[in-house]
């Protein structure tokens, strides 16, 4: 099958940046070439061009602020993108789409690390619910249609993305990119840095051009129903990740932690070893402290015109 038949949707998002120097030669979606939410637009885009499979990215996404202030639009935005997507490509004959999941999709109360077959077992937790229905939704779908039409229909679950293009509007972003520029912006300015919670949770992080490489083998090589973890499983103390971005930026103002803000799940490790039983090692990923650096290099040269900043 040709790469020029890959569609990638989100291509213009942080992991579909990512995905364009893996995938150069696939087409890359955006909001702008065609609105998935719309059933209409998203029949029109198949009539346009040969698909024969989809790296299907394209969702509203956010932090928890984002995802508490707006429940009802991340649950109507991602159930209608997923909805007329695997309906569509359905029925233009589409040969596979691989979906994206998240961590944050597994119940609040779990047995750690997370494994695959959790998914469904208890409430996700109530501070981004809406998303996580919406995205369980995406793995029951994928599952519907590969079972009633054949379709090799598979879903990935990555943990919390990182890296060049992120989205650095302190009122939608991850951890990370609210980090980076809260420093970055406080070394310019000389003032001192607020970040939410008590930095003591633990995150896994995965660099989005690693987590590219990840899902062009999956493309290739997995065809299986069940959903597939596939984050780097090294655990972080948020307070860690605070460290490292003052050493990069060479901060020497204070950061203080406001802890009445949430500060989300203590800790949510996920279990890769389905992956790395399908040909990627765990020293394949980025060090850490080598992807921080990378991700604090690309914003401190591209600012102010970064996402959420220009
Ligand atoms: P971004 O927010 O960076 O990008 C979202 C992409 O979706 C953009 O290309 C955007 O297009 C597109 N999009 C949004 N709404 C629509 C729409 N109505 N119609 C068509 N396209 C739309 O997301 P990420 O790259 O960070 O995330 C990619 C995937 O990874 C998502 O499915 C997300 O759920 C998942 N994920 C992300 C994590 C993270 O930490 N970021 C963690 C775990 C999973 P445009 O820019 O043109 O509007």
């Amino acid at each position: 099958m040709k790469e020029e038949n890959i569609l990638v949707t989100g291509g213009t998002g942080m992991v579909g940046v990512a995905l364009q120097r893996e995938l150069p030669r696939a087409q890359f979606l955006s909001s702008k070439i065609c609105d998935l939410t719309d059933p209409g637009a998203t029949r029109s885009l198949f009539k346009q061009q040969e698909v024969e499979r989809i790296i299907h990215l394209a969702a509203r996404v956010g932090g928890i602020k984002a995802n508490s202030d707006n429940l009802a639009t991340f649950c109507y935005e991602n159930s209608m993108m997923n909805n007329n997507l695997l309906h569509t490509a359905q029925k233009c004959g589409v040969k596979k789409i691989l979906s994206l999941l998240s961590t944050c999709v597994y119940p609040d109360i779990a047995s750690y690390p997370l494994t695959e077959e959790q998914i469904h077992n208890g409430p996700p937790h109530s501070s981004n619910y809406a998303y996580a229905y919406a995205k369980r939704m995406l793995d029951v779908q994928s599952r519907a249609y590969r079972d009633q039409y054949g379709c090799n229909f598979i879903t990935a679950v990555p943990n919390n993305l990182f890296g060049e293009n992120d989205n650095f509007d302190l009122e939608n972003s991850h951890v990370i990119p609210a980090i980076i520029r809260k420093v970055y912006e406080a070394k310019q300015s000389g003032g001192n840095v607020l970040l939410w919670g008590d930095g003591t949770p633990l995150r896994e992080f995965t660099y989005t051009p690693d987590l590219a490489k990840i899902l062009h083998l999956m493309l290739e090589n997995y065809d299986d129903p069940t959903p597939l973890n596939i984050g780097n499983t090294v655990e972080i103390e948020i307070k860690r990740v605070a460290s490292l971005i003052v050493e990069i930026f060479d901060f020497k103002g204070e950061l203080k932690w406001d802890s009445t803000k949430p500060k989300g799940q203590f800790r949510k490790p996920s279990d890769n070893s389905k992956l790395l039983k399908l040909g990627w090692s765990a020293a394949d990923y980025t060090p850490f402290p080598d992807a921080l650096e990378n991700a604090c290099h690309w914003f401190a040269e591209n600012y102010p015109k970064v996402r959420g900043v220009a």
